[in-house]
């Protein structure tokens, strides 16, 4: 066989095993996937914490993850992780349905709500121009839905934290969503939108958002601002995007190189003023870990530990004060993003809703698990 016959063969037998691969991966589910995604209840862990969670979560455009920062599995992965480290079972997670229309309004306005059936403006919104050239009824299925199924996940979030004190939601946290556009990733404010859906049904009068994402939440600031009933409280780097910034009723600006302990250091210092000021019913944490070194939208220097640290800062400080808390995932673009948001929900479930040891035996990831959270 000639040389190039024999290359030719290699990138054919490489092409076929990538292609099998791929099929395996996004068209056949492991199964523990495929069990969260009819709408129901689940159990909450130790009777005091929530984990919600929808196979929905998933953006359904096959491709769409090369063209993007954002990794579109990170959810998945984490959901998978949970499930064979044996903190979750599919039947203990909650499964939200899709936010409808009349929770979106709550917070959107008509004419924004509209654009979203052009795909190009969605494109713009999420910064993703190949959606342009895609049918609308394509990017409503393959991704706006998988964002109102998000968005459900933080409203079913919202209530459980009030029934159990701890509720996690594997998605959500798309805070540069106003009322009137879109932008930086994000099409429905999801907290914005559990707020005041909860705030309607008079579950709650006061909320508070503390949002430790490493770009300022924008969205979420101007979707409250003059409203005494819900505190904004940002903490973010400076001279990064959005720029210009919204004004949250406190927004804390970080230096690039900023490391956990100063980090942590001013999150100590400002929480508990800002718990006493707000008086929350609720508390909401946009727990996004793009503030961790190497993210490449982002200079602050945290680590993985530093990360988990904040995030424990916040929850054990509303359980402390008996204040329901929701945490939601936002930002994180590094290829470890999605283990770092894990170790940190691994730490908050094994505080507050396990007693001394894992309810489930840990297990081997099947074949297909394993692709996925490649
Ligand atoms: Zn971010």
């Amino acid at each position: 066989m000639s040389a190039n016959r024999r290359y030719g063969l290699v990138i054919a037998v490489a092409a076929a095993l990538i292609g099998v691969a791929y099929l395996l991966t996004t068209c056949v589910a492991p199964r523990s996937f495929k069990a969260a995604k009819q709408p129901r209840q689940g159990q909450a862990l130790g009777g005091r914490l929530a984990v919600i969670f929808s196979e929905r979560y998933q953006i359904d455009l096959p491709g769409v993850q090369w063209f993007h920062p954002f990794d579109t599995r990170k959810y998945a992965k984490i959901y998978l992780k949970l499930n064979t480290d044996g903190l979750v079972r599919p039947e203990t997670v909650f499964v939200p349905p899709e936010a409808t229309p009349t929770q979106i309004g709550r917070v959107h306005t008509e004419s924004y709500l509209a654009s979203l059936k052009s795909a190009r403006a969605v494109a713009r919104y999420l910064e993703a121009p190949i959606l342009a050239s895609l049918p609308a009824s394509v990017v409503d299925s393959g991704v706006l839905r998988p964002h109102r199924y998000a968005t459900g996940g933080t409203i079913l979030a919202a209530r459980l934290a009030m029934k159990y004190g701890v509720a996690i939601n594997l998605a959500g946290g798309f805070h540069h969503a106003k009322p009137d556009s879109g932008e930086g990733f994000c099409v429905y404010n999801d907290i914005a939108i559990a707020i005041r859906t909860l705030q309607d049904e008079g579950r709650i009068g006061r909320a508070l958002v503390v949002d430790l994402d490493v770009h300022q939440g924008n969205g979420t600031a101007e979707c409250f601002a003059g409203e005494e009933s819900v505190f904004t409280f940002s903490m973010h780097q400076r001279n990064i995007y959005p720029i210009p910034k919204s004004e949250s009723d406190l927004d804390i600006e970080l230096d690039a190189g900023t490391d956990d302990a100063t980090f942590l250091a001013i999150l100590r210092k400002n929480l508990p003023n800002v718990i006493q000021r707000s008086r929350p019913d609720i508390v909401f944490l946009q727990a996004g870990c793009d503030t961790l070194k190497g993210d490449p939208l982002a200079g602050l220097m945290m680590t993985q530990e530093g990360i988990v640290q904040r995030d424990a800062l916040v929850i054990d400080e509303c359980v402390r004060r008996r204040i329901p808390v929701v945490m939601t995932l936002g930002g994180g673009y590094t290829r470890r993003s999605w283990a770092v948001q894990y170790a940190s929900i691994r730490r908050t479930i094994e505080t507050h809703g396990l007693s001394d040891r894992h309810p489930h035996p840990r297990r081997k990831a099947t074949v297909k698990e394993k692709l996925y959270t490649k």
